[in-house]
């Protein structure tokens, strides 16, 4: 079951190197997932580097010293703004759906301020925020987790950039020049290293987190088969003799808590075996069915329960049944029983399908005294079959001697 679930079959093919992308729908949960994951943590790192980027205008003082107007300018006026809105609006509810968008942003732009900078002034000291542009690509890719894709364009636009001023205005000699792209070159590339590393082992965590929920569905779903499967029966599907045992202690429980009465019906199938050998087996087996779909239609309250006691003899447990009503009932599921009008040649006392019931009502007086309350209930079904059959019979004196008694 689990080995087909998409879950499991992304698991085995994302084995080994080179694939970072899920299929289907399963990537889109896993982009909605990875945007909810990180949000708070991305926010915090925006945070952390705009602090870095204001307060690193002190250093531009100490770096640059007489010219650190022109920084400044550069640094506050043209970037900050850009910069301090996309933090802002990573506090808006639509951040989510841009995130990867404004990191893009908002790391290209602190390149790009970084490496404007280091070209700025003639001084040779500004080269050093050269270094800057390396760490701005090194941090920004690893330290917000961005995704690999983003990852790639911010190194291409930071890369291509660099190329295009340092070309122009390289305030570097020829050989320094090549030194600082070579090294441009090696941080793009172990960022983006890191950066599918980082992205494959939350796809693994994401993968592994879903089979474990998948598996853990799958193992409810069976335990909820197995556990109908225990409990009713397989022929008529309404409950079996089991679930009949459990159910008598526990209401028997509750009326004597409650000191209500309760009721228990026995319903037998009138010659049944003739049935069998009239119409066969099969016949029998759709017979009992169609009992059991009408007797079902008995249980209208919470607590009412049709068990099948065994054969072609069903048990009805009736909770805070009054002794009146109990009598009526009892009638009426004679009469809907005959109402289903299943011919029965074999039958001694129509021709058609009969049951007999044995009827017991009690407000219990101990607790393990149900055994007793089922063998009166027992006791009067056979009564009832030696009274002719498709007939109810309840010891009437006795069952309201006892509830009165109780009362
Ligand atoms: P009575 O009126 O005295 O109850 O007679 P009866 O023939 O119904 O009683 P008896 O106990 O002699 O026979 C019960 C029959 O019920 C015998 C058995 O073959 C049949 N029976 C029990 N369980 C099933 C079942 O699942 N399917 C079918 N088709 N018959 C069943
Ligand atoms: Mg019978
Ligand atoms: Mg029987």
């Amino acid at each position: 079951m689990a080995q087909d679930s998409p879950e499991e079959q992304s698991a085995i093919a994302y084995e080994g190197y080179g694939k970072i992308k899920f299929a289907g729908v399963l990537e889109t949960n896993f982009q909605a997932h990875y945007r909810r994951r990180y949000l708070k943590h991305i926010r915090r790192v925006l945070i952390l580097g705009l602090v870095i980027f204001v307060f690193a205008g002190g250093l531009d003082l100490i770096i640059v010293q007489e010219d650190v107007y022109e920084l400044w300018q550069l640094r506050y006026l043209y970037f900050l703004p850009f910069i301090f809105s996309i933090v802002m609006f990573s506090f808006s509810r639509q951040f989510i759906n841009y995130q990867q968008l404004c990191l893009m942003a908002i790391i290209i732009l602190s390149g790009i301020c970084l490496l404007l900078m280091s070209v700025i002034t003639t001084r040779v000291e500004s080269h050093i925020y050269y270094t800057g542009v390396l760490l701005t690509i090194m941090a920004g890719l690893t330290a917000t987790r961005m995704q690999i894709k983003s990852g790639m364009v911010v190194t291409a636009v930071l890369g291509l950039t660099t190329l295009v001023v340092y070309s122009g205005f390289s305030p570097v000699s020829g050989r320094l020049l090549i030194a600082d792209l070579f090294l441009l070159l090696t941080v793009c590339v172990i960022s983006l290293l890191s950066n599918y590393n980082l992205e494959r082992a939350s796809r693994k965590n994401y993968l592994r987190r879903r089979l474990l929920y998948r598996r853990q569905e799958v193992l409810e779903e069976s335990n909820k088969y197995l556990r109908a499967i225990a409990s009713s029966d397989s022929l008529t599907g309404v409950a079996n003799r089991r679930i009949f045992d459990d159910v008598i202690v526990d209401e028997w429980k509750r009326a004597l808590r409650g000191q209500y009465p309760i009721t228990l019906f026995m319903i037998d199938v009138d010659y049944f075996k003739n049935y069998n050998d009239a119409y066969g087996h099969q016949a029998g087996d759709e017979c009992l069915k169609a009992i059991a779909k009408v007797l079902s239609g008995f249980c209208r309250r919470p607590g009412d329960q049709l068990a099948r006691y065994g054969g072609e003899e069903f048990a009805l447990v009736l909770p805070q049944m009054v002794l009146d009503d109990a009598y009526l009932l009892g009638d009426e599921i004679c009469q809907k029983i005959r109402l289903l009008d299943i011919s029965h040649s074999g039958s001694q006392i129509a021709d058609l399908i009969t049951v007999s019931v044995g009827m017991a009502t009690q407000v219990p007086e101990e607790e393990g005294a149900y055994d007793n309350f089922i063998r009166q209930a027992d006791k009067n079904l056979y009564q009832a079959k030696n009274q002719g059959r498709d007939c109810t019979y309840c010891d009437r004196a006795s069952t309201e001697a006892k509830l009165v008694q109780n009362s």
